[in-house]
């Protein structure tokens, strides 16, 4: 094969492109983590991390990928047999009602199917809270950003469904793929538990993940049954106000953390949130210009992070997703679950630059031609008219 020349386009919706300052500031050596330089970082870092999140609560790092996040916020809140209200958003909703009955909560009863083409329905949620008189469901998870289709759910609107049914189950929330990329407020949304992850948004290789906790998830955290150690929130937070933690932390990820919170700051989360949102507005001009479908239905629910795109009928997206490998070097999101082969996903989230985003592009259309997918090539035109002319 011949040697691959330039850098290799990483378009998966994560992980994302991680900055060279980041990778520079990884590098540095590892610091005795039981020390004074490591704590004074720990500390710096438990402050700066609590505006990414929206809160002034506590957040917690885990030395995990999300997963294990998504674990420490079912544990520390429910007790065994709870009941879980859960929405079908997509792959990754799946995966977090499947963690939680494996773990012994009841999530069958209040499992609402979805088409994963839409985001959780603040309406059905109304309608099953109010018939939830005995207020037997304990929380309601959804996963804001569905990595798996590029559906982002309305958040605010699903806290007002619970206030309006006055229903006090806690308010769980996956921001994996969403943090430090599409708009998020963790204590203004009045979320208990938001979970996220190093390797998206925040431009970091995977390895770390977080939980932010309201003072409701707290007092829950106090009588929760289900069993727990290395998740356990109260001796992670006892352990941080000294600027420790009771377990070795990722030393050089949490350097690699504090070089790309400062550059999340020097942006200013708000151009960060619209830079998405533009890279996503073009993103989808390209697909319709290209004669084809955009995966999420809903104008109100289209991801700033990703974009999910459907084959037409007879093309198989992992054969594309082979082509645009092979001939231009760059990685595209797979269809997963029950969207296999039948999309591909164009991860636009994280470091990105106008520049990169219209070289995903182009690589996508070159790559649908090759694959002779019947595409219309003013979708790449649309894409750099979008860049062009919304700053
Ligand atoms: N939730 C969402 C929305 C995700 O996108 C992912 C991974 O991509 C996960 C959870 C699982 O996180 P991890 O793979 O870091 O364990």
């Amino acid at each position: 094969m011949t040697p691959r020349t330039g850098r290799h386009f990483l378009q998966i919706p994560g992980p994302t492109n991680v900055p060279d300052q980041v990778l520079r500031a990884m590098s540095a050596p590892t610091i005795d983590h039981r020390g004074p330089e490591f704590s004074a970082l720990t500390l710096r870092l438990l402050e700066a991390l609590g505006p990414v999140f929206g809160t002034t609560g506590p957040v917690l790092i885990y030395p995990a990928s999300g997963t294990g996040a998504w674990e420490a916020a079912l544990v520390n809140t429910l007790s065994p047999g709870d009941r879980v209200l859960s929405f079908e958003t997509g792959h990754f909703s799946s995966l977090w009602r499947g963690m939680a009955d494996d773990l012994g909560l009841e999530t069958a009863t209040d499992f609402i199917p979805g088409d994963w083409r839409h985001g959780a329905d603040p309406e059905v949620l109304a309608e099953r809270l109010a018939a939830d008189t005995e207020h037997a469901i304990k929380a309601v998870c959804v996963v804001h950003n569905e990595t798996s289709t590029g559906v982002a759910s309305r958040i605010p609107e699903i806290r007002r469904a619970m206030d309006e049914a006055g229903h006090p189950a806690l308010l769980l929330v996956d921001t994996i793929s969403s943090l430090g990329s599409i708009d998020y407020r963790h204590d203004e949304w009045g979320v208990d538990v938001t979970v996220a992850g190093s390797q998206k948004g925040l431009m970091l290789p995977p390895g770390l993940s977080f939980n932010a906790v309201s003072d409701k998830a707290l007092a829950a955290s106090r009588t929760a049954r289900l069993p727990k150690v290395f998740w356990d929130w109260t001796p992670v937070i006892e352990a941080n106000r000294q600027g420790s933690f009771p377990y070795t932390p990722a030393t050089n990820l949490l350097y690699g953390l504090e070089e790309a919170l400062r550059m999340l700051q020097a942006e200013g989360l708000p151009n960060v949130f619209a830079r998405h949102a533009r890279h996503a507005a073009a993103t989808r001009a390209a697909v319709r210009g290209w004669g084809l479908e955009v995966l999420c239905q809903d104008e109100r629910e289209h991801s700033g992070s990703l974009t999910a795109v459907v084959m037409p009928d007879g093309h198989d997206a992992d054969k594309l997703r082979k082509i645009i490998l092979e001939r231009f070097d760059m990685s595209l999101g797979a269809g997963l679950g029950r969207l296999a082969g039948r999309v591909f996903r164009i991860g636009h989230l994280g470091h990105l630059s106008d520049l990169t985003l219209a070289g995903t592009l182009a690589g996508v259309q070159m790559g649908l031609q090759l694959a002779g997918v019947p595409v219309d090539t003013d979708g790449l035109d649309a894409a750099l008219v979008t860049l062009r002319d919304e700053e």
